[in-house]
């Protein structure tokens, strides 16, 4: 392949004055970190930026760029001089190396950036398929259904020639719109959340709800396993991981709460606990995994009743999503796999039979009245443990039959 720089487009900002200078300081920052160990060099402008790539494996290039956030679109392109000639030949080169085999269709596309350039862009258009068709015999033009486009852009200081234009991630830099506390448990919906949140600019840390040992710590280690996925998206390629011990509330729930209302009032509790985690720490929002219609506990009946103990923003980026369209970004992002590792958490443990689908918030107060939960609620948030995962993280929670909260306590001490 002849390419030997990527453009990338970061489309029209509508963002203006200082959110723009905020964005593109997190875009470049975001450059750096992900590029890092690369043999490539970055060239930033302040409408576009470039990738050296300096003989680096494309491949891997391109599959770093897949986890920045903020750019529309990319292109890999070759660079020549503006002087028609150049062009012309570099084109043909181009074309050449593209087209080998069949006869295929093409068409030129010109843009001129630079208004001063002595021939317009439907001349420069000319002269090069001109050229090209005469000296490439497998070509013919089709300018409305071409089988390949060769784009040309022609600006002050040089020609960019490329035939694709690839969509990237688009959103905004991670980290741009502030932190949100993605509510993560093992399953498939919440690190696609996340992930869209982080798209959306969201830089977020994860808080996790445990009950070891009543669950199995390998549905903890699957939690560990799929932050470190998720942090390929974060602007330093780490995560925050909140651990709650919620064994407590879960047998308090299990002895005081008829079955019908376990699992409201379970995330209720799990609600009061992330709200307060969340100002803790100056985090402005809650983002979870939840999804209209999903479970008993996401009709728009029981979302009012559980909603209704904080009034902390709730991001709920996939409530409109069907599942496999779910489904199919959690393969993208690669977490699939260990999503569906079979392991229980506190939601699938003791799963009730008959979960009130419209529980009323009378009676969840009415049953939250049998147990002091407040005082385990803040015993809950002033016992969590925290860890930070990163992309080459290598935390094992190996020790069965221990719970979570000694364990990360045993690896602290090392
Ligand atoms: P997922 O596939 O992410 O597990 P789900 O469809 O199984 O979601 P629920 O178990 O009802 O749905 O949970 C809904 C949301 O509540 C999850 O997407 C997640 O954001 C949050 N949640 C559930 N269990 C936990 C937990 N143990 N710790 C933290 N958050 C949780
Ligand atoms: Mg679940």
């Amino acid at each position: 392949m002849m390419y030997d720089q990527i453009l990338v487009r970061f489309g029209d900002l509508t963002l203006k004055g200082k959110n723009q200078k905020d964005f593109l300081k997190a875009l470049y920052k975001l450059f750096d970190v992900k590029m890092e160990g690369l043999k490539v060099d970055v060239e930033y402008r302040h409408d576009r930026i470039f990738i050296h790539l300096n003989d680096e494996d494309v491949n891997k290039v391109l599959e770093r760029l897949g986890y920045i956030s903020g750019i529309s679109s990319y292109s890999l392109v070759v660079k020549c001089t503006n002087d028609l000639n150049d062009i012309k030949e570099t084109s043909y080169k181009l074309m050449k190396d593209v087209v080998s085999e069949k006869e295929t269709t093409f068409k030129v596309n010109t843009k001129r950036c630079f208004k001063d350039y002595p021939l317009t862009s439907v001349e420069i258009t000319k002269h090069v398929s001109g050229y090209v068709l005469s000296n490439h015999k497998l070509l013919k033009v089709d300018v409305h259904n071409p089988e390949v486009e060769l784009n040309i852009e022609v600006r002050n200081d040089a020609a960019y020639l490329f035939n694709t234009n690839i969509r990237a991630l688009g959103g905004y830099p991670v980290g741009t719109a502030g932190k949100g506390l993605l509510m993560l448990s093992g399953g498939i919906d919440s690190p696609v959340a996340g992930f869209l949140a982080m798209k959306q600019g969201i830089e977020i840390e994860c808080i996790h709800f445990e009950s070891t040992p009543l669950t199995s710590i390998e549905s903890a280690q699957k939690v560990v396993d799929l932050v470190k996925k998720m942090a390929k998206y974060a602007p330093q390629n780490k995560i925050n991981l909140h651990m709650i011990p919620f064994k407590e509330i879960h047998v308090a729930l299990l002895e005081n709460v008829p079955e019908s209302y376990n699992i409201t009032i379970m995330r209720r509790m799990m609600y009061r606990i992330a709200t307060k985690l969340a100002e803790k720490k100056g985090i402005l929002c809650l983002v979870n995994g939840e999804s209209v219609g999903q479970v008993a506990s996401q009709t728009l009946g029981s979302m009012n009743t559980i909603n209704n103990v904080t009034n902390y923003p709730i991001l709920r980026p996939l409530c409109t999503y069907d599942k496999q369209d779910i489904i199919s970004i959690s393969k993208k992002i690669d977490c699939y796999d260990l999503s569906i590792k079979p392991f229980e958490d506190c939601c699938t443990v003791y799963v009730p039979k008959a979960p009130a689908t419209h529980p009323h918030i009378n009676k969840a107060e009415l049953y939250e009245k049998t147990f002091d939960y407040e005082t385990m609620v803040n015993w809950a948030v002033d016992n969590v443990n925290s860890i930070t995962i990163s992309t080459d993280s290598d935390l094992e929670l190996p020790l069965l039959g221990l719970e979570v909260r000694e364990v990360i306590q045993e690896l602290k001490k090392r």
